[in-house]
């Protein structure tokens, strides 16, 4: 989609610290980390929110939580614990409109989230 950030960072039009790429997913580093590790797994496709997948998707779905437990694993952070967060819409906070999983870990987190 031509006006969103997270198409442009995976096209390679807006810089972003890329971790990992595959036909299907890109990971980046948040540029506004909330933990000591903050990183953002995307679809290569535009979908805006969690309310827009349909059954096609359950292998994308699948793939993107595969990605980010992988990249959880790979800094070290399976055995003490992560944390995977997908804000969907206003009330959640979610302020980019491109499906994204946050991998916050690194630091112990709280319990309702705010
Ligand atoms: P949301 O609030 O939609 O769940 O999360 C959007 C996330 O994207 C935020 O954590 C924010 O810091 C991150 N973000 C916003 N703009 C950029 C950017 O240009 N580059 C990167 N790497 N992250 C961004
Ligand atoms: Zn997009």
């Amino acid at each position: 989609m031509a006006d969103c950030l997270f198409c442009k960072i995976v096209k390679g039009e807006i810089p972003a610290k890329k971790i990992h790429e595959d036909d299907d997913t890109v990971a980046f580093l948040d540029i506004n980390p909330q933990a000591p590790t903050h990183l953002l797994v995307v679809p290569r496709r535009h979908i805006p929110t969690l309310n827009d997948l349909g059954p096609d998707d359950d292998a994308l779905a699948g793939k993107l939580l595969r990605v980010a437990a992988a990249l959880a694993k790979e800094r070290g952070l399976a055995g003490r614990g992560w944390r995977a967060v997908l804000n969907t819409n206003a009330d959640a906070g979610q302020t980019v409109f491109h499906i994204h999983a946050h991998v916050l870990g690194g630091r112990r987190m709280t319990w309702p989230p705010g």
